[in-house]
């Protein structure tokens, strides 16, 4: 395989590189059936569901256009309503400017201590995410939503989050909209996406068309051995096969393990924390029985994190007059799976009854789950020298370094036009292989990055 370039994984960071090098320069190893990865979709039934809610808010005109052209122009945009539910209560999102539907006395308190931190506040840089909660909303907000929000999403308290992953992904208030949202409704919502696109058929799964036609994809291929020293890669078929150039898009972790790297750098390799989920598909014979098109569930006695809707991503979604309700529900080693899955689904579905979504338990039609190992990248605080470590041995090996490499996020305005490391033999891509908080339009970009490294 000495001129072909050798792509580990066939998920979008994989298939955009393909497409962005050449498809007849490439060869793409895939442990699954299927392409797609965390964006695969699957039919059951008349529903449609991807592997937990996907859809499109991209800035980049690029990916805006490669999309639209997958699906032939059929696609669906609109302005998304998204809820929180706290205790019985349903408050518009972000709850930090929609303090109105907040309960008494919490409401109160929630606005007595959000203006105290801004009055009292100084300029020093918080530490860690605790930090950057309290300084922005105040003790009891901060406390009652975000920070149970991040043990149940993240598996972690914020105090061992970092910050640099924050950005526009957490609404920061003005005092005004705080103040005035504490009395009713603000004239405009604040949440960071407000329009969407999703296809109108076939799920998100349809957005790949265009990067998938013409691979050349190796299924049933699944990596159990990599020799950096004598570039080979062997894999549980029995299959082996050489390399010179490598584009490694599998989770780092994994790639690490199933390697000859020393003690040291798999030990920081374990260190790297990604959440896992469970998604449960619960189905209903009723219509969809909220507005909101996703909504982010606080009580810490519940499963159920974040929910959504598929006939509310599409109405082709599902069959008509149907619900098909999608709840995320996390994990890691941080808060391992104590359960079944069977019974973690049971007791979701005794919360959507208990939160209005099924009308009753008799309604539900089907249930069934699926188990993602990797789902969030965990921006902890060990994170940035774990991953340097692990950098810092493949880079023996071959590895193209970036200035930006530490970075929850690529700034993709600069980055694509700037001279990319060249030369190099080995390229991480994708969001658990460069260990990022990539969205998909970031692993289409990262292929386009990978063709410029690799050179056209
Ligand atoms: C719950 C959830 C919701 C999300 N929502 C959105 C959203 O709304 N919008 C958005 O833009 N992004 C969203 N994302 C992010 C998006 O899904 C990812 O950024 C993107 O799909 C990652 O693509 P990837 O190619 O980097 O990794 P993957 O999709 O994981 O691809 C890696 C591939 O490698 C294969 N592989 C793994 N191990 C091996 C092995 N040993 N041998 C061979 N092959 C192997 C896998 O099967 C997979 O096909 C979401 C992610 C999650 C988890």
């Amino acid at each position: 395989m000495n001129d072909t370039i050798v792509i580990l994984g066939a998920g979008l960071a994989g298939l955009s590189s393909s497409y962005h090098l050449g498809h007849d320069r490439c060869v793409l190893f895939e442990a699954k059936h299927h392409a797609g990865g965390h964006i695969h979709t699957e039919f059951v039934d008349g529903f449609t569901w991807d592997e937990g809610p996907h859809i499109s808010f991209t800035k980049h005109q690029y990916v805006r256009d490669l999309f639209a052209e997958s699906v032939d122009g059929e696609f669906l945009e609109y302005a998304v309503e998204t809820g929180n539910y706290y205790q019985g209560h349903w408050i518009p999102h972000p709850a930090q400017s929609n303090l109105f539907a907040v309960p008494e006395p919490l409401r109160s308190a929630c606005l007595r201590d959000f203006h105290a931190s801004r009055e009292t506040g100084t300029d020093e840089l918080p530490a860690n995410y605790g930090e950057w909660l309290h300084k922005a909303f105040g003790a009891t907000f901060a406390q009652t939503f975000p920070a149970a929000y991040t043990r149940k999403y993240w598996t972690l308290p914020p105090e061992r989050m970092t910050t640099d992953w924050v950005g526009e992904r957490v609404y920061y208030p003005s005092v005004d909209d705080v103040t005035k949202g504490a009395e009713g409704p603000l004239p405009e919502q604040t949440h960071y996406i407000k329009k969407i696109r999703y296809p109108a058929r076939g799920g998100y799964m349809s957005y790949a068309r265009k990067l998938l036609d013409g691979a050349d994809i190796r299924f049933d291929h699944e990596l159990t051995h990599v020799s950096f020293a004598d570039r080979r890669l062997l894999f549980a078929n029995g299959a082996s096969v050489t390399f010179d150039r490598l584009v490694s898009t599998l989770p780092l972790p994994v790639l690490i393990e199933r390697s000859d790297a020393p003690f040291a750098v798999r030990e920081a390799a374990t260190e790297l924390l990604c959440t896992s989920l469970l998604v449960v598909n619960v189905t209903a014979d009723h219509p969809t029985a909220r507005p909101e098109n996703w909504v982010y569930v606080y009580d810490e006695d519940k499963h159920a994190t974040r929910i959504n809707c598929t006939e509310k991503l599409s109405p082709h979604n599902a069959p008509d007059g149907k619900t098909g309700i999608q709840v995320e529900v996390y994990f890691s080693k941080e808060k391992p799976l104590a359960e079944s899955h069977h019974d973690v689904a049971a007791k979701v579905c005794r919360e959507l009854v208990e939160m209005g979504m099924i009308e009753s338990m008799d309604r539900i039609e089907s249930v069934h789950t699926q188990w993602l190992r990797w789902a969030n990248v965990a921006f902890d605080l060990p994170r940035r020298d774990a991953l340097r470590t692990v950098l810092d041995w493949l880079e023996g090996h071959g590895l193209a370094r970036e200035a930006d490499e530490l970075a929850p996020v690529d700034d993709w305005d600069t980055k694509l036009g700037a001279a990319a490391p060249t030369g190099q033999s080995i390229i991480l891509a994708g969001r658990y292989a460069q260990w990022k908080y990539y969205w998909t339009d970031d692993c289409v970009l990262r292929g386009a990055d990978v063709a410029a490294c690799l050179g056209t």
